[in-house]
């Protein structure tokens, strides 16, 4: 089978965020690019992940005609091609619907440095324009929000879009932003939270980069 390990991988990642509370039912999906090949591998439409087997997840390539797999891929593919054409340095995409971080999109509001891990994602996190879900629009807003150095942006009324140079790390992306917005939400629930300003922030990017936890590049 065309590129199993990797297909393993993520049917495996999408159990683990319907465990983690990340997402629900079939919501969110996952995707790694192989840079070799230029294949993306990606979850499929419509299947409750606890049923998803790996020919389910679907090959395609960079127009997103498939190659392989026994389903169609998400729905939200473009906005999966989009992000890949625009960053080199991403190679895997997690998008949720954990709901913390949609709490903050569906305010439409950016998530702060309100604890030091939300680093992984950059400065914080901001929030892409509203769109339909599965959209053009959707993945062109999602990519000029993402820039060049975000490692995760909102999308607002929506979810979560994580990135990373591996599976692995979009996915720790995903987890750490879920529990910062989770963080923010609580200590805002009971007070006023101190937020770390940009320069603390940039310091903390510059070690995690060190521990090789946010991609190198300058920036946010
Ligand atoms: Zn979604």
């Amino acid at each position: 089978m065309l590129h199993e390990q990797l297909r393993t991988s993520i049917v495996r990642h999408c159990s683990a965020m319907l465990q983690a509370g990340l997402t629900t039912g079939s919501g969110g999906n996952i995707s790694v690019r192989i840079p070799e090949s230029r294949h993306v591998c990606m979850s499929p439409t419509g299947i409750p992940y606890d049923n998803m087997r790996t020919a389910d997840v679907a090959v395609v390539d960079t127009h997103g005609a498939v190659i392989d797999g026994d389903r169609n891929p998400s729905s939200e593919l473009p906005m999966h091609l989009a992000v890949y054409a625009a960053r080199p340095d991403v190679n895997a995409i997690v998008h949720t619907h954990s709901p913390y971080a949609a709490t903050f999109a569906c305010l439409r509001e950016p998530i702060p440095a309100v604890h030091y891990l939300v680093g992984f994602a950059g400065t914080h996190v901001p929030v892409a324009p509203y769109a339909t879900y599965g959209t053009p629009e959707l993945a062109a807003g999602a990519v000029e929000t993402l820039g060049t150095n975000f490692q995760a942006v909102l999308l607002a009324n929506h979810g979560l879009l994580a990135v990373g140079p591996s599976l692995e790390r979009a996915y720790a992306v995903a987890e750490e932003i879920e529990l910062v917005a989770r963080i923010c939400f609580q200590s805002r629930a009971i007070g006023s939270p101190v937020i770390l300003d940009e320069e603390e922030m940039r310091r903390v990017i510059r070690k995690f980069r060190s521990y090789g936890i946010q991609p190198s590049g300058e920036g946010d």
